[in-house]
């Protein structure tokens, strides 16, 4: 396994990182978590070297917190990092009139410590932060942030962070507004989304760690690409996928959600590789994907423009479906998509016209969507 500095943190961090959103449930009832299933995925995690757990206040109604307090119980406290988050961009914050979020902050940071049983947390973060949560309720004085800073100086967590989902802009703000407090971001980062870059150079430059969520696209890099293996000669592309996102010297640690032992023994290979993606191998991808998205010119950015459309049909869904094939050779996947929209697919199109002339990015609608499905149809 590889490890990594968590920015600034002093933490020394797995490569890869065990994301604890989707532990496995029991058989009889698909909602309620198997706590012996779970305990036994992270003593294996840990064997194979994985140190860093990423849960949270809202997983499976605090029962993915109860199952690291159980772990926590079996092994010597400092031999792993613990992230949680607190739930600021859930509706107990945002509806008006509600408690005040500071006391509300620190209530449910309580509840959180109870559940796992312990007395510190390693990285709590605040946990799908917008620009706007962060400006109005984070922010505010005594608020949250003022709350996370007090239990900071008690020792109740030790580090304090955010995830976020915003756009690149809207987190180089929050960074700007937090003034040094944000030692840690959780963001979304894969070979089919690589808007983050900046933000994980700038995290980089200021010793902020990153945790990245979703490094295999939430599944969709699980699907074969041949033009990626074939690219940088690697076994799978969830292997390219985990080696592209480590290659990033910017990123500390790529979680997985992880619920099955096969999953998780191929991610510990994929994150142990000696060598993240070369140069040349990364050079090959930027190759790969900008000349695929040249020849293919399909930039939609799914702006909804052209919506909707009177027949039905889903325009930019099907552009995505198209992309996947063609820019990232996920040709499994794409007809998947494609056959997932249904009567949304480009084969409903009665070429009405009303589309025309209405994409900013000057895309022929209804000539791409009969090579859509031409392509993507049986
Ligand atoms: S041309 Fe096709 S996609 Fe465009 S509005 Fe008409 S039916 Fe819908
Ligand atoms: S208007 Fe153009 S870019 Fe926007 S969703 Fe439609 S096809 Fe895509």
């Amino acid at each position: 396994m590889q490890y990594r500095n968590l920015g600034h943190t002093g933490q020394k961090v797995s490569a890869l990182g065990f994301g604890c959103m989707r532990l496995p449930k029991t058989k009889d009832d698909p909602k309620q978590i198997d706590f012996d299933a779970s305990l036994a995925l992270f003593r294996r995690a840990v064997e194979l070297g994985v140190n860093y757990f990423d849960t949270a206040y809202l997983y499976d109604n605090g029962d993915s917190e109860r199952a690291i307090g159980k772990f926590l119980k079996e092994i010597n406290r400092s031999d792993i990092f613990i992230t949680t988050k607190n739930p600021v961009g859930h509706q107990w914050y945002q509806i008006p009139g509600d408690q005040p979020t500071g006391p509300l902050f620190r209530k449910c940071l309580e509840e959180e410590l109870e559940r796992m049983e312990t007395d510190t947390i390693d990285n709590y973060l605040f946990h799908d932060t917008q620009f706007l949560t962060f400006r109005i309720i984070v922010g505010a004085e005594g608020g949250p942030l003022d709350a996370a800073k007090k239990a900071k100086e008690e020792g109740l967590i030790r580090h304090i962070g955010i995830s976020c989902h915003d756009t690149p802009q809207n987190m180089m703000k929050i960074i700007d507004m937090a003034k040094g407090a944000i030692e840690l971001i959780i963001m979304q980062y894969n070979l089919l989304d690589r808007k983050n870059e900046p933000v994980i150079d700038r995290c980089r430059e200021e010793g902020i760690g990153v945790a990245i969520m979703g490094p295999v696209g939430g599944g969709k890099l699980i699907h074969p690409s041949p033009a990626y293996t074939e690219a940088v000669g690697a076994k799978s592309t969830p292997e390219v996928a985990l080696r592209f996102v480590l290659a990033n010297p910017g990123v500390s640690t790529a979680m997985s959600g992880m619920n099955e032992m096969a999953q998780l023994e191929e991610n510990a290979e994929a994150a142990s590789a000696t060598e993240p993606l070369s140069a040349d191998d990364l050079a090959a991808i930027d190759k790969l994907q900008k000349d695929n998205e040249a020849l293919l010119g399909l930039y939609c950015t799914a702006c909804g423009y052209c919506m909707p459309c009177s027949n039905g049909v889903d325009i930019p869904g099907n552009f995505a479906a198209m992309n996947f094939a063609k820019v990232h050779g996920l040709v499994d996947l794409a007809k998947q998509q494609y056959k997932r929209l249904g009567e949304k697919s480009a084969e409903h199109c009665v070429e009405c016209g009303e589309c025309a002339g209405k994409c900013p990015q000057h895309i022929e609608i209804q000539e791409r969507l009969k090579e859509v499905a031409a392509e993507l149809g049986e």
